[in-house]
């Protein structure tokens, strides 16, 4: 098989693969791409259509008129920057059954091919060594315990200004994890060729050298 020249970068909510993504973009001089960002624009579209997911025409309608896309690392729908709005609490409860819908799977994996099917991307999410891009040349499932991916998670919202219960964001993570690894289609889990990397005991500048080195230790 060929492979593509992009790294696909899976694992479970909270464990900093977008933070992680960006970096190891900015040092290879590739792109970064969101695609949990893009679940999220989706269901924030729904929730603005007063679409559910039972409504199938309401939901093919709003499928075929979506119009995603990340500019840098900004998140548009339409041409409005929805980057703060996709990340609500309700957005974050809302994403995951509308990320388990064949249907909404179907059309944003088939933009995610699009936009990185020339290579030369970093791409983050649940399911792209596996079911996006399986022929990536490089294939990392980043893990952290959920003590580890907790407490970042707490830190972060604390310094925004929005502080949770641990034991509350520590429920979330289970929460998601459980949704994620156990739903019908795609379900969040290492491809075959990936490596694992748990990161619990590593500090970001560690996480993101130890991706990069592997990359240009195995470019193809
Ligand atoms: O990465 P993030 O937490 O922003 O993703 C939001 C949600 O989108 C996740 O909880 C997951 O359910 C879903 N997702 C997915 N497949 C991807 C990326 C995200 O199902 N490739």
């Amino acid at each position: 098989m060929t492979r593509l020249a992009l790294i696909a970068l899976d694992g479970p909510s909270g464990v900093g693969k977008s933070t992680t993504a960006k970096r190891v973009a900015q040092q290879l001089g590739w792109d970064y791409l969101d695609t949990g960002a893009m679940y999220r624009a989706a269901a924030l579209a729904l929730r603005r259509a007063g679409i559910d997911l039972d409504d199938r025409p309401g939901l093919e309608r709003v499928l075929a008129g979506l119009r995603i896309q990340q500019r840098g690392i900004r998140e548009f729908l339409g041409d409005e920057d929805v980057s703060e709005a996709i990340r609500t609490p309700e957005i974050t409860r809302m994403v995951t059954p509308v990320s388990a819908d064949a249907r909404v799977r179907e059309v944003l994996v088939d933009q995610q091919r699009r936009i990185g099917g020339q290579g030369g991307w970093v791409v983050d999410g649940r399911d792209i060594g596996t079911v996006v891009f399986p022929d990536a040349c490089c294939k990392i499932f980043l893990t952290a315990s959920v003590e580890a991916r907790a407490g970042r998670r707490f830190k972060e919202l604390r310094d925004k200004g929005v502080p949770l219960p641990l034991a509350e964001v520590a429920a979330d993570l289970q929460r998601r994890d459980l949704a994620d690894s156990t739903r019908a289609v795609s379900p969040l889990c290492k491809a075959a060729d990936a490596v694992e990397l748990d990161s619990s005991g590593m500090a970001l500048a560690e996480v993101v050298d130890w991706i990069v080195g592997r990359h240009r230790a195995h470019p193809k």
